[in-house]
């Protein structure tokens, strides 16, 4: 089975993100990128699903500017065997990088698509069900259990709960937090990965365009938090939270 994994580039997860002054966006100036954690758990669970000899063949992809080889590489240095990049330089809205994605698609003819279930610079957590729906595949979204008996056995995290679907392949799945731990790239595997195969196409040669149908106006930062006071009994307590918080 050939699987394809959607890998985005985001600022890392550890960075205190910055707003610019123009309020047009966040500050990408000298800031750490990292690949998208849930992606991280995508391509984990290919290589797993290859260890377990049920993936023959493990594609990574990525639609962004040339800076994001640097997280298609360290999906080859997980694991993965080859790796595209779509160049595109500009923001993209979820349903360009879906487009791409099903281009790709297309071309590669995988069983199975991962995706992480939500980006966390943009939290759209839209691209899966999006190129599900454009490839017509069938879709597993917020997967902490994945099985292959035949079908795909998807158990999913939802509110208050889990579902389990049988979902017939090809199929598009994204991954929630618990479906595994990913592992580190090793040292070897760095250096092994430098030579694995790296193509880079433009949406113009995949025949999409990646034009946003949506722009954003402002960014702003959330409001600063007042620092908080120690009270000396319940009985002070009290007496703020009716007359100065005003909650009870
Ligand atoms: P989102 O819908 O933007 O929250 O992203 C959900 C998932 O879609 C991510 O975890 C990735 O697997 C995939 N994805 C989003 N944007 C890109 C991108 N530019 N390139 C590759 N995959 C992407």
């Amino acid at each position: 089975m050939k699987v394809l994994v959607a890998v985005k580039r985001v600022v890392d997860y550890n960075v205190k993100v910055r707003v610019k002054a123009d309020n047009s966006g966040v500050d990408l100036a000298n800031v750490k990128m990292s690949m998208n954690p849930f992606c991280e758990i995508a391509v984990e669970e290919a290589v797993r699903l290859k260890e377990k000899g049920v993936a023959t063949e493990i594609v990574v992809v990525s639609v962004g500017p040339t800076t994001a080889q640097e997280q298609l590489r360290t999906a080859l240095a997980l694991g993965a065997d080859r790796a595209i990049l779509v160049e595109a330089a500009d923001e993209l809205n979820s349903l360009a990088v879906a487009k791409a994605l099903k281009a790709v698609v297309d071309k590669e003819q995988p069983q199975l698509v991962i995706l992480g279930k939500q980006a966390i610079d943009s939290d759209n957590n839209q691209t899966g069900q999006m190129l599900a729906a454009l490839t017509g595949y069938a879709q597993g979204t917020f997967a902490s259990k994945i099985e292959v008996q035949g079908n795909l056995v998807v158990t999913r995290e939802i509110d208050g709960g889990l579902q389990t679907v049988s979902l017939s392949l090809p199929a598009v799945v994204t991954t929630d937090l618990r479906l595994n731990e990913p592992r580190y790239a090793s040292l070897p595997n760095i250096m092994k990965a430098k030579k694995k195969p790296l193509e880079t196409v433009t949406p113009d040669a995949l025949g999409v365009s990646l034009a946003s149908t949506n722009k954003t106006l402002k960014v702003e930062a959330p409001a600063a938090r007042s620092a908080g006071i120690k009270v000396k009994s319940v009985a002070e307590l009290v007496e703020k939270l009716k007359n100065e918080a005003k909650v009870i």
